[in-house]
């Protein structure tokens, strides 16, 4: 499961909980939000993303394990933004891609509050990418490093360190074979903001849209290019997959790379240029000069 906030006690979350709810009543009520944007029960134990423009309505907030959904994704939405200002309930991988769509001119700190649970329960209310960037490290489940990580038997040409090029093909081949197309992992991700994204052209059609063998792999192949170095590694991707492919895997070791290579890495700060965007006259590659 992608990382989320986490807590060890009931009682803990009821309280957490309670405070959250109560700091979002008072942004409602004073009017400086119009919207609050969490998490609530949906059906089948599943959670769905939650929008609450009425006090009252946020008896029904929730904030557990089970909230995995990236809900940056619902800032970039017209009709979202059409509500007004918002306090979302922010995990750690939120904020992450907060910071790194501010990187990307893609957010503005007027856009939005966040309303996070520091290790002590305590309610943080972050506005500024400074703000977000300064506690980000602190707050539980902030490491980024467990978002839906694979089993070993799973996938051992994935493992560190592995410089076996053609299992690690295999492996991602076999997986991409039982892509259905259906666009779910584009939907959920914070990162994939495009108005028209390739796969959707026709005029010229870059990629066949049937979900076939070579469709799939340059589908996946063209993802994984435009996410180089901007994944945050939220897992949203990888939840949202009826498939269940690990998405965020393939991401995350070009990420990986990039960090390597580059010194960078996405979500971070609202003040880097990412990897493939940028140039710099002292690049190894002699192409660029
Ligand atoms: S590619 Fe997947 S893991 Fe990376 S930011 Fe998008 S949804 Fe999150
Ligand atoms: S969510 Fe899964 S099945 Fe759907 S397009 Fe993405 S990888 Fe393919």
């Amino acid at each position: 499961m992608a990382e989320t906030v986490r807590r060890t006690s009931g009682q803990t979350v009821v309280n957490d909980m309670e405070a959250l709810r109560q700091r979002a009543r008072e942004l409602l009520d004073a009017g400086t939000v119009q919207v609050i944007i969490g998490y609530a029960n949906g059906s089948n134990r599943r959670v769905r993303p939650f929008f609450a423009r009425r006090p009252e309505d946020l008896e029904r907030l929730i904030l557990d394990d089970r909230c995995v959904l990236n809900l940056a994704v619902y800032l970039r939405k017209p009709e979202v933004k059409a509500l007004g200002k918002a306090a979302v309930i922010a995990t750690p991988p939120l904020l992450r891609s907060i910071l790194q769509l501010a990187a990307e001119n893609h957010y503005q700190e007027s856009e939005a509050v966040f309303l996070a649970l520091d290790s002590a329960g305590n309610v943080l209310e972050l506005s500024s990418a400074e703000q977000i960037a300064g506690v980000l490290g602190s707050l539980p489940g902030s490491t980024g490093q467990d978002a839906c990580v694979p089993s070993a038997d799973r996938m051992p040409a994935l493992s560190a360190g592995s410089t076996d090029r053609q299992a690690r093909f295999a492996f991602w081949k076999q997986e991409f074979e039982r892509c259905i197309r259906c666009y779910a992992c584009r939907a959920a991700c914070p990162m994939c903001y495009c108005e028209q994204c390739l796969v959707d052209s026709n005029q010229p059609q870059w990629i066949p849209v049937a979900a076939h063998s070579i469709g799939n792999l340059e589908w996946h192949i063209s993802r994984a290019m435009h996410l180089a170095g901007r994944c945050v590694n939220c897992g949203a991707c990888s939840e949202a997959c009826p498939a269940g492919i690990p998405l965020n895997l393939v991401n995350q070791f070009l990420a990986d790379r990039i960090q390597q290579e580059f010194g960078q890495k996405a979500g971070t700060s609202a003040k880097l240029d990412y990897a493939l965007s940028v140039f710099s006259g002292s690049d190894r590659e002699t192409f660029i000069k």
